[in-house]
């Protein structure tokens, strides 16, 4: 009986006045807005969400400044933070309202390891002075409460105070409000938080309009000395923005693009319309042959490879850097044909170099071996097998993963691969995809026996032998054209081949390994360079 009545009374008592609810709130970040001021870096950092599970305490990760007027829906919370979250407290609230968590903070002028993740506020070779708000995988939680995880898409606004004669620009629509007071407006289907949040400054830029390609009107922010105007030609890249529009949909940003130079870490950066270049590109030496050029294909690229469609977790990571590489490859190819080798051959080096696998199984940070995915991963993931099947196949896999804002792994790409090819790429993802400690990539000796009529070219993979894949080998004489390539499958036909060769005209003088770039195939002597970051700018 008195059980009965505790519950009579409790109901009672709930009908009368609605009781909160308190626990965990579980959410979903649908809009940041920062207003920041980049002198001081003083901001106000506004984060609306929907929430899925009610509760009276938020917690999202945060590394800002100390935060102080914290509020949820406008009245004041209780804040906690911990070094890598915040936490902040109200009243209650319930699935049928946004939440909307606000706080003023400064962002620290610190950045990840000797990368521009983070805020920089630095000075250009000519002096002038700029600054860049860079997020990057699981590193939004600076500039303001965030949810980091890689697969989420949300809005972004950004109101931003400058000194007079600075322009900024960031992902969105821009508007001059005034000459100290810029903002911008991202309210496409959404971005990825990797690359949305990114602010770049300068007092520097001259903009030159770079006309219309395929429907996209470009704007280029630069300074004369860099020398990058220059080398982009709008008629190539009206050419590849066509073709890539033919293949995955119509640009996914409105229909501008700013291109921005700047003395950045990396040697571009995909934020969504709003393209940063390192403003050393034009004098890049011993990478790509023209490196404006094909980091300019490469970030236009990541448009629906990382933007539109991301990354599902962080270790999924080689799937975006892989085919922007091979977009902007696969086009020089078609139309630059004297670009493609340069490329394929600093793939190779970069995964003769390389450290980790492409997807590591030792799970380093994201930053010691981000660089190693943009050597093997465009490698093992489309070159060898376009080479194994045919350009077209690889490109209906890809087209058939993007096009649409989504979450994507690695495996969803072999899956699509897999499909498209007809091959089973279950021996081959866990052979060269996935893999612990440095990669080893198999090395072969090859002998070639002259004969009567027919030689023999003798082939044996000795190392790494799980790891399959086709290419050739070349037979050349002394003079210039003397040359007989020789296709080598392991991947079909087994790991000792003898192959024979009808006998060339000319006696055989040198044997040449994998001229055509075609696999991360190596001769039994070959010595790997010292590692390095392919994508780190040169200055
Ligand atoms: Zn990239």
């Amino acid at each position: 009986m008195r059980l009965a009545l505790a519950v009579i009374l409790l109901t009672a008592c709930g009908g009368s006045d609605e009781k909160l609810p308190t626990g965990p709130i579980a959410a979903t970040v649908t809009d940041y807005d920062l207003t920041i001021d980049l002198d001081s870096r003083a901001t106000h950092a506004k984060v609306t969400a929907t929430i899925t599970e009610a509760g009276d305490c938020w917690q999202l990760p945060f590394r800002g400044g100390a935060p102080t007027k914290v509020t949820m829906n406008g009245k004041t919370a209780e804040a906690s933070v911990d070094g890598t979250t915040i936490t902040a407290c109200g009243a209650g609230f319930t699935t049928d309202k946004p939440l909307v968590l606000e706080l003023d903070h400064t962002i620290q002028l610190t950045t990840l390891a000797t990368t521009d993740v983070g805020f920089t506020a630095k000075t250009d070779a000519d002096h002038n002075a700029y600054d860049y708000l860079l997020s990057w995988i699981n590193e939004c939680d600076r500039f303001t409460p965030c949810d980091n995880r890689p697969d989420q898409f949300a809005h972004y606004h950004y109101d931003v105070t400058h000194a007079a004669g600075t322009t900024a620009r960031c992902p969105g629509i821009v508007t001059d409000v005034s000459a100290t007071e810029t903002t911008c407006d991202f309210q496409f289907d959404g971005g990825p938080t990797y690359s949305t949040f990114g602010v770049i400054a300068s007092a520097a830029w001259t903009p030159s309009d770079l006309g219309t390609w395929a429907g996209v009107h470009v704007t280029l922010y630069d300074r004369a000395s860099t020398g990058v105007a220059a080398a982009i030609d709008p008629t190539y890249h009206t050419g590849y923005l066509t073709w890539m529009q033919s293949m995955l949909g119509p640009w996914p940003y409105g229909s501008e693009l700013r291109v921005l130079t700047a003395p950045t870490y990396w040697d571009g950066f995909e934020h969504p319309g709003n393209i940063v270049l390192s403003d050393g590109l034009a004098h890049e030496r011993g990478s790509y042959k023209k490196p404006v050029e094909h980091v300019l294909d490469h970030e236009m690229a990541h448009m629906w490879a990382g933007d539109q469609t991301t990354l599902a977790g962080t270790y999924d990571f080689m799937w975006k850097e892989s085919m922007a590489e091979y977009f902007a490859y696969a086009y020089e190819d078609m139309m630059d044909p004297t670009a493609a080798p340069a490329t394929l051959g600093y793939w190779k080096a970069a995964s003769a170099a390389a450290a980790f696998y492409p997807v590591p199984g030792d799970k380093p940070a994201l930053v010691d071996y981000y660089g190693d995915a943009y050597g093997p991963g465009p490698m093992v993931l489309f070159r060898q097998l376009e080479v194994l099947t045919s350009r077209d196949q690889v490109l209906a896999a890809i087209k058939s993963v993007l096009g649409h804002q989504h979450a994507l792994s690695v495996d969803d790409v072999v899956a699509a691969l897999a499909q498209s090819t007809g091959l089973d790429l279950t021996a081959y993802s866990a052979a060269w995809i996935h893999g612990s400690g440095k990669p080893a990539w198999p090395t072969v000796q090859v002998s070639y026996t002259p004969g009567t009529g027919t030689g023999t070219l003798s082939v044996t993979q000795v190392t790494s032998t799980d790891k399959r894949c086709k290419f050739h080998v070349a037979l050349d004489g002394d003079q210039a054209g003397q040359q007989t390539l020789v296709a080598v499958d392991t991947f079909r036909d087994g790991l000792m081949q003898a192959i024979p060769v009808a006998t060339p005209s000319y006696p055989v003088t040198n044997i040449v390994l994998d001229p055509l770039g075609e696999c991360l195939v190596y001769g039994a002597a070959f010595v790997a360079p010292a590692r390095f970051n392919p994508w780190q700018a040169q200055r």
